[in-house]
């Protein structure tokens, strides 16, 4: 969706945009890189108003390295 602007489930057309940093008072949607609120990487969501589908993009690429050293890499079939 992000890329399409259009739902891949239902075609919808109406989506929209829950950027995942924290704000005051609000549970932001993460990934902790490290143990403190400062070390976190937020997680875009695009749903769509139509179906519910959801979609998420980490907002910013260059925390990938930081992620790998916390997370082990997916072996598909394993
Ligand atoms: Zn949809």
């Amino acid at each position: 969706m992000k890329h399409t602007g259009i739902c891949p489930k239902c075609s919808g057309q109406d989506i929209l945009y829950i950027h995942g940093i924290q704000e005051a008072g609000e549970i932001g949607n993460n990934i902790y890189t490290g143990i403190t609120s400062l070390t976190q990487s937020p997680v875009g969501r695009y749903l769509c108003e139509s179906c519910g589908y959801i979609e998420e993009w980490l907002d910013n690429l260059h925390d990938v390295p930081k992620i790998k050293k916390r997370f082990k890499p997916f072996k598909w079939g394993e």
